[in-house]
Order: C-alpha cells, then sequence, then structure tokens
C-alpha cells in the first residue's frame, strides 16, 4: 500500500507541474520540499473555518486551535521519538540553532572553552556558534572530512578534549548527502563531557528518526524540507537540559508572571515560544508527517537511495564529470560538469523544465575545502522518479553539446 502511494504520489503535488501544464523536473528538494494537496488544504483550513488564536481564548475555536496546536506538537515528537514537552516550535533549523546558542551556549560556553563543527556544515551551523565564540572568547575546531567526503570521526576522537562543550554537526549534508554515524558522534562528544547536536534539516525527510538511540541531546529540523510550510521547524532537546535553559525571546506566552519588579517564566517548552506563535503552519506540519508516515520514510529512503545510484551510475563514466559525496549519499548529488559553470548548466537545465541548484548551498567553507567555487546538486523527494533523472542526464548532454 505504502508503495502504492508512492508511486502515485506526484499527482499529489501540484507544484510539480509548469504553468502550462507541463512536467516539472524539480530536484531541489534538499533547498524545500513541494507540498502535497494534504499539506495545503490542511494549512487553508486553519487558516479559514478553523482560524483563531491558541493559549489565550475562552471561546471554544480557540480552545479547539489550541488543542490542534498542542497535537501538532505530540505529533512531531513522536515522529522523532521524542516526548512532546521536549518539542519547541521554532521558525526553522536556523531559529532553532540560534536558540541554542543563545540560551543554553551562552550559559555554558565560556573563555577558553571549545566548540567543535565540521568541514561540511551549513551556514546555520557555523555562524551562530562563531557569534557566540566571538562574544565568550571560545574557540572553534573543525573537523575534516574522509576521501570519500563523511565527516571524518576518527579525526574527530583525536580532536576532542575537555574543553570541548559542544559537537555541532549535520546528521546529513546538503550538499553531499553523507550520512553521519550520529551513535558513534555521541559517544565521542559525551566522552569528553560535550553535547552534541544534530542539524538534522535533510535527515528529517530522508532517514528514520529516532532520538533515543541516535544518544544526541539537541536535534533541529524544518519544515519546509519535509513536505511541510515555511516558518516552522523544531528543536528537540532533553527536558533536563530545556528546563535548565535561561529563555530565548521576551513577550506574550513565555511567561509566568510578569510584574515591573521581577517576571518569572513557564516552563518548556512555552518558555522558548513568545509571542503568537505559527498556529496555522504547525497544523500544516502535523499533515506533512502524517503524509510522508503514511507512505513510510524506510520506503522514501528506498526510492530516494535507488535514484542516487541511478544518477551516480550514469555520472560515473563521464570523463568530464566530478562527483562530489559518498556513494551511499542520502537523495543528495552533488557534481561539476568540466568546463561549464554550475549556474549555466542550471540555466540551461531550465529551459527543458530541470530545476537543480548551482552555487555554494550555504556551506562556503566545503566549497573552500572541496576547492571549487560552486557545484551543482541535484536532490529528490519522495515524488522524484526515473523520469527526473533522465531529463537532468539528457539536459547534461545538451549543455556539454553547446559549450563544445
Ligand atoms: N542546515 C541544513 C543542513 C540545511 O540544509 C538547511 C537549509 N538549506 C539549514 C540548516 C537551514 O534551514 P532553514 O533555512 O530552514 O532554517
Amino acid at each position: 500500500l505504502a508503495s502504492a502511494r508512492l508511486a502515485d504520489s506526484k499527482s499529489d503535488f501540484p507544484g510539480l507541474l509548469t504553468a502550462d501544464g507541463k512536467a516539472w523536473h524539480y530536484l531541489d528538494t534538499a533547498a524545500t520540499a513541494q507540498k502535497p494537496q494534504a499539506v495545503i488544504d490542511a494549512m487553508a483550513r486553519a487558516l479559514g473555518q478553523d482560524y483563531a488564536t491558541v493559549h489565550r481564548g475562552v471561546y471554544s475555536r480557540s480552545a479547539e486551535m489550541t488543542l490542534a496546536y498542542e497535537a501538532a506538537r505530540r505529533r512531531t515528537a513522536d515522529f522523532i521519538g521524542g516526548k512532546e514537552e521536549e518539542i519547541v516550535f521554532a521558525r526553522g533549523a536556523t531559529e532553532a540553532i540560534n536558540l541554542v546558542a543563545a540560551t543554553w551556549g551562552a550559559a555554558n560556553i565560556g573563555e577558553g572553552d571549545r566548540i567543535l563543527l565540521s568541514a561540511l556544515e551549513h551556514h546555520s551551523n557555523i555562524v551562530p556558534w562563531q557569534m557566540l565564540a566571538e562574544k565568550v572568547g571560545a574557540h572553534i575546531d573543525i573537523c575534516p572530512l574522509t576521501s570519500d567526503h563523511q565527516i571524518d570521526l576518527d579525526a574527530a576522537e583525536v580532536m576532542l578534549t575537555e574543553r570541548h562543550k559542544l559537537v555541532a554537526l549535520a546528521h546529513v549534508s546538503n550538499v553531499l548527502g553523507s550520512v553521519l554515524d550520529a551513535k558513534r558522534a555521541a559517544g565521542l562528544a559525551h566522552g569528553v563531557g560535550a553535547k552534541l547536536l544534530l542539524d538534522g534539516c535533510q535527515a528529517a525527510p530522508r532517514l528514520k528518526l529516532d532520538v533515543a538511540p541516535l544518544d544526541c541531546d539537541f536535534y533541529v529540523f524544518s519544515a519546509h524540507k519535509l513536505y511541510g510550510p515555511t516558518a516552522i521547524g523544531a528543536l528537540w532537546a532533553r527536558s533536563e537540559i530545556l528546563n535548565a535553559m535561561p529563555p530565548y525571546q521576551g513577550g506574550g506566552a513565555m511567561i509566568d508572571r510578569v510584574t515591573f519588579d521581577k517576571t518569572t517564566y513557564a516552563p518548556a517548552p512555552q518558555r522558548f515560544e513568545a509571542g503568537t506563535p505559527a498556529i496555522t503552519e504547525a497544523v500544516a506540519l502535523h499533515a506533512a508527517i502524517d503524509y510522508v508516515d503514511a507512505i513510510g520514510m524506510d520506503v522514501i529512503h528506498a526510492r530516494e537511495t535507488a535514484l542516487v545510484a541511478q544518477l551516480r551510475d550514469a555520472l560515473s563514466p563521464m570523463n568530464d564529470v566530478t562527483i562530489y559525496g559518498p556513494a551511499d549519499s542520502a537523495g543528495i548529488v552533488s557534481f561539476m560538469l568540466d568546463g561549464v559553470h554550475p549556474h549555466d548548466l542550471g540555466t540551461i537545465l531550465d529551459e527543458a523544465n530541470v530545476a537543480i541548484r548551482a552555487g555554494h548551498h550555504c556551506a562556503q567553507p566545503l566549497m573552500d575545502y572541496l576547492g571549487v567555487p560552486a557545484t551543482a546538486r541535484a536532490s529528490f523527494g519522495l515524488y522524484s522518479d526515473e523520469s527526473d533523472v533522465e531529463a537532468l542526464l539528457d539536459g547534461i548532454v545538451r549543455t556539454r553539446k553547446i559549450f563544445a
């Protein structure tokens, strides 16, 4: 049943057609995923007949919306194997990482302490730590990659010291698709008394998640990469860590009692959700999780893995193509066509209704590490199929002819 759902899935996504009704070969799901009609409908209902604020109204519509908002939190917790009181809704992974840096980081990382990142991190998992390090006088260390572009945990083991308070790594690389051995990373971090933050932006839509066996301390992801809406994402952290963290932004909904003399704060997760939250987005995220769960993350992963293999097998024999990332990449293939800037390739592909990403993918230090200014990146989603890979390969042949 799940694979039948997957086979039909393209028709669930109105965004996969061009304005004139042709197939759009969308290979930029790592940037943001297209939305199934079920998510669009859920969001429209929440903005329409069900709309009201949460946590404040005494009237029944608001009480119902509060139940729906909290049900979304429960569903999100369940999706990654956490508890509902451990889920903080933020604007996305970027805000979630900034929240951890500004609260837990400022309270626990001081002068002379160290933070370990890796060479393949997204700017969202670099810049917030640089800002914190600069403020408190901490140092950042960069874990190198193996020859097949995985985070080199053997090197991390050698680099980690008792001064390291945090290890923050991508669970899946947005450029290379490399999958981290998160359990080993957790063991290494905890071995020196550091916490592990996993950036799950690219993992949440591709891998079956369970934070308990991963043994991480913080996990973040964005709904819009998981077939849900923009402007909402989740931070998961262990209860004891969350409850010990100072608040992030101040305002309504995050307080216990306010007087001009002193304000006390609500317990987590409300303490970290100041202001009117992303109500309709939470409801739509719930619908997105229902949608992917009905197909099954294992089915989605198998589909994307097969498409990665199809694309890599076709590109590998081409002498003028360099592929980056490991063979078992999760749903993402970065490459370069000799003599063609990735932007030119992207522009020519666009004429054939093929959408890829070309650029630094918000990972400029990784581009420096690889020694390239940019790469072309094809990334798959649950709706991707062989026709999308074939359209990309046809486009590469056409581009080569134009540049010959
Ligand atoms: N980390 C990774 C690995 C990502 O792929 C992205 C989005 N490209 C982010 C962080 C940032 O996510 P957002 O822009 O949704 O906050």
